[in-house]
């Protein structure tokens, strides 16, 4: 990565979060992040970039620095403070590396600063019960939170989908009970059951889709990069190194085409939703679906987030802030000491209260 240093002073500069500026952390200059000259966010076809594999303008080298126990790589910036993995909070061995990754095309900056984030760390650690000590103490320290992109991909396609099926109408038939009385009688009693008749049903449907999102990096667990959704992707702009100054960025292990595969399981159930819709009747049964992809394009982008990781008897639990929503999800440990401290106090106040009670 070239260098960024400040138009005033020439230190090295940090993106602003919120701002299209970098800030200088010595004099607090803002220095504006021109505008590219092709500032325009291009779908890249995917048949065509897989033949033309490796392409080697689409490629760029990166140096990268792999953390040892979770694996995740992400950039070398020695503007960032914080020589821990951001994922697990393991001291990185600044030993770099360097790989080919496809350019990312676009990204999402930063919008929630770090005292931003750092308040919602603090907010949400209030909110819970029984949470270790050690956990409260992170939240005090600014350096724990680390500002990290995360890398995505997002395809677009068009879908054919041919199915077979079953077209279920509900239809009531009389059925006569026998029922007791609470005087021994019996009688009998005329009942309405729901039945279901069941037509054949075939047919094709088509779907077109948008900039399915899926994470190229399996470093999280996906309900954490999913419950993070949604992304404003409406905002998203094209790619500068500037926006990544004093930010690490991680870099993507789910390749291009493992992507598509999880796109496709994202787009399943709406093409099934479709089939539903086009099938009809009270209630539907889809036996089997065979989808085209037709004209598929993708993004490689970077979303940001800002994310804690602490280890706490042997395990770790991360705390993660969408980077524009400010949306926060988190795992969280409960404190034994804390728990068997609460349940010893209500015993005691629970005999004190007996003993005061008994004894009047
Ligand atoms: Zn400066
Ligand atoms: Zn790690």
């Amino acid at each position: 990565m070239s260098g960024f240093g400040c138009e005033q002073c020439g230190a090295n500069l940090k993106f602003q979060p919120g701002t299209t500026a970098l800030k200088c952390p010595y004099c607090g200059y803002l220095n504006p992040i021109p505008e590219t000259a092709l500032g325009r966010i291009r779908e890249h076809d995917y048949q065509d970039f897989l033949e033309r594999a490796q392409a080697t303008e689409q490629l760029v080298e990166v140096i990268t620095v792999k953390c040892p126990s979770c694996a995740a790589e992400t950039t070398f910036d020695p503007n960032v403070s914080s020589s821990n993995c951001p994922f697990c909070s393991t001291g990185l061995v600044q030993t770099t590396q360097s790989q080919k990754q496809i350019k990312p095309e676009a990204v999402l900056p930063f919008q929630v600063g770090r005292k931003e984030a750092l308040g919602a760390f603090r907010t949400w650690l209030g909110s819970l019960w029984f949470a270790p000590n050690k956990l409260q103490k992170a939240a005090r320290h600014e350096e724990e939170l680390n500002g990290v992109y995360l890398p995505f991909w997002t395809y677009d396609t068009q879908t054919t989908t041919h199915y077979t099926g079953r077209r279920g109408e509900y239809y009531y038939e009389t059925q006569y009970v026998t029922v007791r009385d609470s005087n021994g009688n019996t009688r009998q009693e005329a009942r309405q059951v729901q039945k279901i008749h069941w037509y054949p049903a075939s047919g094709t449907v088509f779907n077109a889709f948008d900039d399915v999102l899926v994470c190229a990096s399996d470093t999280l667990p996906v309900r954490h990069t999913e419950n993070l959704e949604p992304w404003d992707l409406s905002a998203l702009i094209p790619y500068q190194d500037a926006f990544l100054q004093g930010f690490r960025a991680e870099s993507y292990h789910i390749s291009l085409e493992e992507g598509l595969e999880q796109a496709k399981r994202r787009m399943h159930p709406i093409i099934e939703a479709t089939i539903c819709r086009d099938i009809g009747g009270d209630v539907q049964d889809v036996t089997s679906t065979r989808t085209q992809y037709q004209n598929i394009t993708f993004k490689h982008i970077l979303l940001p987030l800002w994310i804690s990781a602490y280890r706490y008897s042997g395990r770790v639990y991360r705390f993660v802030v969408n980077g524009r929503s400010g949306e926060v999800q988190g795992e969280r440990p409960y404190s034994w000491v804390k728990i068997t401290f609460a349940i010893i106090a209500c015993i005691s106040f629970a005999t004190l209260l007996y003993f005061l009670f008994s004894y009047r």
